[in-house]
């Protein structure tokens, strides 16, 4: 049997004023996201606030729900294209963002002062096994196992866009000027499209998920030093936030770790 320990901090870091990152671990529905938000202002954590609790009050229904809350109906399931190929949970994490995504727009609707905010997300839901990943926008998650350390998500930014085309090298896409264009979030098109994997989890995997203002600082190669070794995650987190303010600390910087790990029973 297996069980999941998770962690999770955020910093200001040392060039902004605000922290418009946010995060959540719900460890009852095994689910964990990490959002960062963009806007004038502080606009920004009102959009990643909002999106977090949304995701997790739309993932936490759907996992115990009782008559009088019953929570979104499955249309949001349909209209988010409920994936056959996919598991439930995995159908679920998606449609949680799709939600997320228009309770945004609402706001904005709402204050016309909050246009312009929006978000990024990624999130990691667990159930049976089964590791759903999804994300919009440049927050990351990895999977560190046996050793190795590799990026599950995609970032949708401009710079990306442009390694995968072949006119940037993955080292000029880490310096270049646009290197902060994401070309996804929510709030921004009211059609957002959200990149949605599952794979099995093995005991001793490592998921770390984070914002840019950790890996805007540190690199892959440094990232897996704090991570080898099954570190304790409190630690492990405190050890990540410190090293990208002293790489300088230019954004907020989120680390959420979840492990995998095997229960004494
Ligand atoms: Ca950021």
């Amino acid at each position: 049997m297996t069980s999941i320990r998770a962690c999770g901090q955020t910093d200001t870091g040392l060039a902004r004023e605000h922290n418009e990152d946010c995060f959540a671990i719900d460890a009852e529905s095994h689910l964990y996201v990490v959002a960062d938000g963009m806007g004038g202002h502080s606009y920004g954590e009102v959009a990643s606030r909002i999106s977090v609790d949304s995701i997790c009050t739309f993932v936490s229904r759907r996992r115990d729900p009782s008559p009088e809350d019953l929570g979104p109906p499955e249309e949001i399931l349909r209209s988010a294209g409920y994936d056959d190929q996919l598991q439930p949970h995995s159908n679920v994490l998606k449609a949680a963002i799709l939600v997320a995504q228009e309770q945004v727009l609402g706001a904005i609707q709402e204050d016309v002062s909050l246009r312009g905010m929006g978000t990024t997300v990624v999130g990691l839901h667990v159930s049976d096994g089964i590791a759903a990943v999804a994300n919009v926008g440049d927050s990351r998650i990895y999977r560190i196992r046996r050793g190795e350390i590799e990026q599950l998500s995609a970032d949708h930014t401009w710079v990306h866009e442009q390694v995968v085309a072949g006119y940037l090298s993955a080292e000029q896409a880490r310096s270049h000027p646009l290197r902060n264009v994401v070309t996804r979030a929510l709030g921004g098109e009211s059609e957002v499209a959200i990149d949605v994997q599952e794979m099995a989890v093995e005991e001793a995997d490592l998921f770390l998920l984070c914002s840019d203002g950790l890996t805007g600082m540190l690199r892959d190669e440094e990232i897996i030093e704090f991570l080898r070794d099954e570190p304790p995650l409190e630690e492990a987190c405190q050890n990540l936030i410190k090293a990208a303010n002293e790489h300088g600390g230019a954004d907020n910087i989120t680390v959420v770790l979840v492990s995998i790990v095997s229960d004494p029973s």
